[in-house]
């Protein structure tokens, strides 16, 4: 029921930060958030709502760790910042990129770090074209990535995404991007189509594109392992091997970008892992911190990195607070948690095969539903008007829009983007918290049902 007027100023107050108060924030449509515990966030109005949403923003660990507070604090005090650049650097930097080595997949071991997911696949650009140059073939700069993802928000960033409302407002893509098709089963799938096909025929997608070029001029693709903002696009098992190989065929390096999959999300430490690839660069921010502290990590993979070394001289990339001693003491304190409390083990054992059968067995019947789908801690749910066809609901997203108003108003805070509402809640989530974020889902589709059919 929003005029576009007013969905216009709820973003106008999201994004622009006008000089006002929380009241009149509150009258533009914004929800104040004041303060979050574990799972739960609590809103100006002294509402508690769950957070199904923590784990895009990465909030892994999950809300008002101690330790995390105290790491920060004891570097501050020790040393707030100095550079890691100019022959200089400062211990947690280090000692974190060496512990990120052990974590990633053998060959990946070297790291720059950054501040954010956009600068660190910005810096991935210029990275795998730089290597191309080193290595006596410049000309292979192409980069092929798919449409609707989503790599981060400055021009690089965007270029690299493959969102057209977001690229009408660039004013000039970076040069040498194409964007093929996603691995979207439920709209892309042809009739008789196994998941199977569809994973390969996906991946011939980038293929094709790669011939279209020709690999002599082609230098990388970039992907996420299951595309989070775009609307958590689980890709086909055979999919991701399939992409390698033909990356490995044509000698075109193969980014992956783990913002929101790394650090456990999918049941493995990196989602690499969980498709059993291997990738020459990887792009990892938020869940590093648990978004604690700003920080990106940009894993390098050894071949890269040796003709970097043998061949490079300087890389000119750095920025002032790359490997930032606060941000990296606290990515340490986050890893430790993460791995005493054993979340990536739980994930994969535990929640994340329960959080599948509680979508299947609790949310998938409803006759707003066309499909359900999850790996690890990542779900998503389409909404339809008719499930028999798939057919949508008119206006582009509003049918969504009125299930989310009515999980946020029923105490879930959870994202529609286009038709599809999705999930991805802190690692730290348990059986419990799967069962009461399914129970909260239920009611608002039968609210929203309610009003889409009055
Ligand atoms: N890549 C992916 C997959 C992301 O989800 C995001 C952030 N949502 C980014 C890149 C950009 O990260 P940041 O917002 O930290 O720049």
């Amino acid at each position: 029921n929003y005029s576009l007027k007013q969905l216009q100023q709820v973003d106008a107050a999201h994004h622009l930060h006008p000089f006002t108060d929380h009241k009149e924030l509150r009258e533009a449509g914004s929800r104040i958030i004041t303060r979050a515990e574990g799972p739960y966030i609590f809103d100006s109005e002294g509402n508690e709502i769950l957070d199904a949403m923590a784990g895009l923003w990465c909030v892994n660990v999950g809300y008002g760790r101690e330790e995390l507070a105290r790491a920060a604090y004891h570097q501050m005090k020790e040393l707030p910042y100095y550079n890691s650049f100019f022959k200089c650097s400062t211990p947690t930097p280090v000692l974190l990129a060496k512990r990120l080595a052990e974590l990633a997949p053998p060959s990946v071991n070297q790291v720059f770090f950054g501040s954010s997911g956009s600068e660190a696949n910005d810096t991935a650009l210029r990275l795998v074209r730089h290597f191309w140059a080193l290595e006596g073939k410049p000309q292979k700069n192409r980069i092929i990535s798919r449409k609707n993802a989503y790599h981060g928000s400055t021009v690089a960033g965007t270029s690299l995404g493959g969102m057209e409302p977001m690229h009408q407002q660039l004013g000039g893509a970076v040069p040498n991007i194409v964007h093929v098709m996603m691995p979207y089963a439920y709209e892309l799938a042809l009739p008789g189509e196994s998941d199977h096909e569809f994973g390969l025929r996906a991946a011939k997608a980038v293929e094709d594109a790669i011939l279209e070029a020709g690999p002599e001029n082609v230098a990388a693709f970039i992907g996420e392992p299951i595309m989070g903002a775009g609307g958590v696009k689980i890709p086909p098992m055979s999919y991701w091997p399939e992409i390698e190989r033909i990356c490995r065929k044509y000698d075109v390096l193969l980014m992956l970008d783990e913002v929101i999959t790394g650090y456990g999300r999918t049941g493995e430490w990196f989602a690499a892992q969980s498709f059993g690839i291997t990738p020459d660069t990887i792009t990892t921010a938020k869940a590093l911190t648990s978004g604690y502290q700003p920080l990106s990590a940009l894993l390098v993979g050894d071949r890269i990195a040796t003709t970097l070394t043998e061949k490079g001289g300087e890389f000119y990339h750095g920025y002032t607070y790359s490997g930032h001693p606060v941000a990296c003491a606290v990515a340490l304190a986050n890893l430790d948690i993460i791995e005493k409390e054993g979340l990536v083990e739980r994930v994969k054992n535990d929640t994340g095969p329960y959080f599948a059968q509680a979508l299947r067995e609790r949310i998938a019947d409803h006759p707003l539903v066309g499909e359900v789908r999850s790996f690890g801690l990542m779900g998503a749910i389409e909404i339809v008007r008719d499930k028999a066809t798939k057919e949508r609901f008119e206006g582009d997203g509003r049918a969504a829009v009125v299930v989310r108003d009515h999980a946020i108003a029923n105490g879930l805070m959870l994202r529609a983007t286009g038709d599809t509402m999705i999930l991805s809640p802190p690692l730290i989530w348990t059986r419990e918290t799967i069962d009461l974020a399914c129970e909260r889902i239920g009611k608002a589709l039968d609210l929203a049902h309610k009003d889409l059919f009055a």
